[in-house]
């Protein structure tokens, strides 16, 4: 059985067509700057050369016919004909309250997914767009959709709802969503397994820290509390955006300085985190830790308050189940950084967590980084969204 995950952005498609047999994946790649100048197609699949193929992209219907051309070619394709995928995996960002697990697409599906792109404005169109692009190029071939939302739909009414007039609820259906689901799914999941902890009680906190970045503490792989919001923009501190804050700030600037909300929550989603408070350094955790490491004031700060939050986080997520048995880290910094995955376990000593040093040192790979002494179990799963969507589609079909 071979599954074709899809994962459209507002101008970009990525893609893995992944053998179940064995959950290899057989060929995966990117189309850019769909609907821009200078579209671009690049695909690799194992063991032959990288194609890439620079030709104009309207839209997301063009981008997904040149994926199915570029797995189907003689040269670089890696199945004969398009007949040979079972199923579609997509990505899709938001579901409102409707759905809480991955469902296989239908008019009313879409539907749903069409009524939420006030909530996910920049990802439900291209969703969408990507779930039709593909029921064009192959008709009868059953999508999936795998909602990023899911996962937090899970959590109880304390940890989804805002503490405001509850006709916002009613009206708007504004309460915490969560984020990153598909991710802290399949990393809590694996860590269950990984932790050989109770599939059924294990109590596990997940730190997905990347350029966006978010925690979430679950029991037994269900979400009890997840940072992120109604938007991607609660919680942790990321590269560009600020995670929680007091909302008065945005007034205040709004009538300082003459801008209006939209503005505002714009400065906060794409200037403010690490770059923002590092002085505009970058989003990038390498480069500020690189200036941080010369001495630049501003850069430590930054560095500090990041990872003060994140040992918040995990503070108030034991406190939410009583008590943690794994803590995991993941995605980019998470898999990679090993001073800032020491330096969030250094605030955890009152938990008996103790770090390995020498497993610390590892990066991008499955591993335990706490001692065999730690009452905490400690330990780094790569995250793998697509191997998930993919999992979850041959679960539906
Ligand atoms: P992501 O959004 O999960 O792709 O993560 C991106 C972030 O991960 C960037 O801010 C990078 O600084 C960080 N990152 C990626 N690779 C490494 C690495 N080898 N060492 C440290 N940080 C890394």
């Amino acid at each position: 059985m071979k599954i074709l995950v899809i994962n459209c952005g507002s101008s970009s498609l990525k893609y893995q067509i992944i053998d179940m047999e064995n959950e290899g994946v057989l060929a995966k790649g990117i189309c850019e700057r769909i609907g821009i100048n200078g579209s671009k197609l690049t695909h690799e699949a194992e063991g032959k050369d990288k194609l890439v193929v620079e030709k104009e992209m309207p839209d997301h219907k063009v981008a997904i016919k040149m994926v199915m051309d570029a797995l189907v070619d003689a040269e670089y394709g890696v199945i004969k004909d398009v007949s040979e995928i079972t199923a579609v995996g997509h990505r899709v960002l938001h579901a409102g309250t409707v759905y809480s697990d991955s469902i296989v697409v239908t008019e009313d599906v879409k539907n749903v997914v069409r009524d939420c792109f006030d909530l996910g404005p920049l990802h439900n169109p291209a969703n969408l767009m990507g779930i039709e692009a593909c029921e064009d190029a192959i008709p009868g071939v059953p999508n999936v959709a795998v909602f990023d939302t899911a996962f937090g739909m899970k959590m109880p009414e304390k940890a989804a709802m805002y503490a405001i007039p509850q006709e916002y609820y009613e009206k708007y259906s504004i309460r915490r969503y969560g984020f990153h689901g598909t991710s802290h799914s399949y990393v809590s999941q694996e860590a269950l397994k990984f932790c050989e902890l109770d599939p059924e009680n294990g109590k596990v906190i997940v730190c997905h820290l990347g350029n966006g970045a978010s925690i979430t503490a679950s029991i037994g792989g269900k979400c009890v509390d997840t940072s992120m919001g109604f938007t991607p923009l609660e919680g942790l501190i990321m590269g560009t955006r600020s995670g929680d804050i007091d909302p008065a700030v945005v007034q205040f600037i709004c009538n300082k300085e003459g801008k209006s909300v939209n503005e505002v929550i714009d400065i906060l989603n794409k200037k403010s985190g690490i770059l923002g408070m590092s002085g505009g350094i970058s989003s990038d955790f390498r480069d500020v830790q690189k200036a941080q490491a010369e001495g630049n004031h501003l850069a430590d700060v930054a560095i500090e308050a990041f990872i003060y939050r994140v040992a918040k986080y995990i503070g108030a997520y034991t406190a939410a189940m009583n008590g943690v048995d794994a803590i995991v880290f993941t995605a980019g910094v998470g898999e990679n950084d090993k001073p800032i995955r020491g330096a969030v376990c250094e605030y955890l000593g009152y938990l008996g967590v103790d770090i390995d040093g020498e497993t610390n040192k590892l990066r991008g790979k499955r591993v335990m980084i706490s001692t065999p002494e730690s009452k905490v179990k400690v330990c780094v799963i790569p995250t793998n969204e697509e191997l998930s969507i993919a999992r979850q589609t041959k679960a539906l079909i």
